[in-house]
């Protein structure tokens, strides 16, 4: 018990009784929480703008014994353009229920918070295309939460060179003979595969600086669904 201050964002709203607010608040050091936030929606109510859906802020929460619940709270980003364009908005929400069902209580989560701001950040910012942020972001994913795919050489053979197919089954690339026998592969550009690399490799604040064409983005969008649908699944 007592009082803490974190930073974090807010994955989930619900309303409670009249003026009230069930918050889902991501933290770095804290994981996943559940707090009240008292009074929330009232129109004059301080904590109004740092209780919304996918504010980033700092929080001054108070622990009780079961719950939550917050004092006070300074806005840092609120991702205003994601609020003004319904096509923005939804990708966005889809990365919060993500990162909502990969994340737990008392459970460090850092990197998928970085993640996930960085990702809100480029959707909200700029006007890089949708579907290669939200492959991006699922990819990365799979990648933090331990599922890391295979990207230097076949799974199979070993060989480095010729590596045209993704396996599913086998979690990466495999060789153009290899990938032939591998029922769960699909035949990948060298631009995808190129872009599976750098988006398991590079630093975070360099993840979102590259593009791809369109058809690579299409396969690149197909491979991260699939993949971390299957990984969450299992
Ligand atoms: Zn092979």
């Amino acid at each position: 018990m007592g009082i803490i201050k974190t930073k974090g964002i807010v994955i989930q709203e619900s309303n409670m009784g009249d003026f009230d607010k069930m918050l889902t608040i991501l933290t770095p050091e804290y994981g996943k929480i559940s707090c009240s936030a008292r009074g929330a929606r009232r129109p004059k109510s301080a904590l109004l703008a740092g209780t919304q859906f996918l504010c980033f802020g700092e929080y001054l929460l108070y622990k009780g014994v079961s719950a939550y619940s917050i004092n006070s709270c300074e806005t840092i980003e609120v991702f205003y353009n994601l609020r003004m364009d319904l096509d923005k908005l939804n990708y966005a929400v889809e990365m919060s229920k993500l990162t909502y069902s990969v994340t737990n209580e008392n459970e460090n989560a850092y990197e998928i918070l970085q993640l996930i701001l960085n990702s809100l950040y480029t959707l909200s910012e700029t006007d890089k295309n949708m579907e290669l942020i939200l492959a991006i972001f699922k990819l990365r994913l799979s990648s933090i939460i331990g599922f890391r795919p295979n990207i230097s050489e076949c799974k199979n053979c070993k060989s480095k060179e010729d590596l045209i197919y993704f396996s599913f089954k086998d979690n990466g690339f495999k060789c153009g003979t290899c990938g032939k026998i591998d029922k769960s592969t699909m035949q990948i550009l060298p631009s995808t595969k190129d872009a599976i690399k750098y988006i398991i490799l590079a630093p975070p604040k360099k993840l979102f600086s590259f593009n791809i064409p369109d058809n690579s983005i299409k396969e690149l969008s197909i491979i991260a669904k699939i993949y971390l649908e299957d990984k969450l699944s299992n």
